[in-house]
């Protein structure tokens, strides 16, 4: 792989007050381009000033949807170094992601270097107040103007950074979850388990109906044959402790392989907790609740880490889970989460990389 080449920008941008960050609404000085073509495979690797693309109206992205992403932070630690949470997993699951679109892989090693580099450049953007990040953004669209419906010989692979406020000001706060029988998310067979926009694109009618109509912040995902089984709950995996047990959807082809999910089941099984991937049906979730078995539900990923569900909303039923509070499950299993993003709690499991 070629080196990455650096034009480091002439105008500087201020850096936004870091109590008012929120969430992808600023982003860095430069970001991180690479080209590829079928005749020269990936190139011209390069650090560039943050700015537009300028893409051909023909691009194939615009028309037919080939497209994949990722998703991970950079933690300022407690002792002032710059940490990546298991970036190499999301180096292999961008590729599983672009095997399924029709993109070509990207060396996995030089993804982590790609994101290395960049994050060096813009080290003065990540954040040091609590529970604040830079949010990491690679992403590969395809660029070949064509109508023609077939995967492009062109395509622009893109890392771009954002900084990020903390997800949870005052402790976790548990959300409420509609259960959709209407709209699925993603099939057996179709792209669910891929990271590429189309998955979003199909879920936002229903996240919208599900706060408007029922004032829930996140759909439950069921199956998209039967309607029955869980799959995944907004765009986190998700987690249900049942009298003692942990039970997770096992990966079947329509869910998101998540890097939270792989890491929470790690920690669960190493504190002893037995923890099954199976299928679950929403039926046996009511009746857990309605035997006093459901202890806790979580939803997992990047963005929140641990999202605690307090309540559930089926078919006109709404139930409640642990009393609408955090479970000391969800609880333990974010402080030692973010504890090791940040530094706090000694890495033993070798999943923090340094920049
Ligand atoms: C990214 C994503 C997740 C969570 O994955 P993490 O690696 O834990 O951030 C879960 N579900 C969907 C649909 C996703 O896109």
């Amino acid at each position: 792989m070629n080196p990455i080449r650096i034009e480091k920008s002439t105008q500087l941008k201020p850096k936004p007050e870091q109590q008012s960050l929120g969430f992808g609404k600023h982003f860095t000085d430069h970001m991180f381009l690479m080209d590829y073509s079928s005749d020269e495979g990936w190139h011209d690797a390069r650090i560039v000033p943050y700015g537009p693309l300028e893409l051909d109206p023909a691009s194939m992205v615009f028309h037919y949807g080939q497209a994949v992403f990722e998703g991970l932070k950079a933690y300022r630690s407690v002792d002032e170094q710059i940490l990546l949470f298991r970036p190499d997993k999301n180096a292999q699951r961008i590729n599983h992601s672009s095997t399924r679109i029709s993109i070509p892989p990207i060396d996995e090693a030089f993804f982590v270097e790609a994101l290395q580099t960049l994050i060096r450049v813009e080290a003065d953007w990540i954040p040091s107040m609590e529970g604040t990040s830079l949010y990491i953004r690679p992403f590969i669209i395809a660029t070949e103007a064509a109508l023609g419906v077939r995967s492009s010989d062109h395509y622009l692979f893109a890392i771009i950074l954002s900084p990020g406020g903390a997800y949870y000001e005052e402790g976790l706060k548990p959300i409420r979850i509609f259960v959709d029988n209407h709209y699925v998310r993603a099939v057996q067979g179709g792209t669910g388990h891929a990271k590429t926009p189309g998955n979003y694109a199909s879920s936002l009618k229903g996240q919208m109906e599900a706060k408007e109509q029922h004032n829930c912040s996140q759909v439950l995902w069921l199956d998209g044959i039967e309607r029955t089984y869980i799959e995944e709950v907004g765009s986190m995996n998700v987690f249900f402790k049942i009298n003692g047990e942990v039970i997770t959807p096992e990966l079947n082809g329509s869910i998101l392989e998540g890097i939270t999910r792989n890491s929470v089941i790690h920690l669960l099984r190493e504190w002893g907790i037995h923890v099954s991937e199976r299928k679950i049906s929403i039926d046996e979730i009511m009746r857990a609740s309605d035997d006093g078995l459901l202890e806790e539900v979580f939803g997992t990923g990047t963005a929140a880490v641990i999202s605690p569900v307090g309540g559930l909303f089926w078919n006109n039923r709404d139930i409640v889970i642990n009393e609408g509070i955090t479970g000391a499950c969800s609880q333990k299993l974010y402080d030692t989460l973010t504890g090791i993003q940040y530094g706090k709690v000694q890495d033993k499991w070798g999943w923090t990389v340094k920049c």
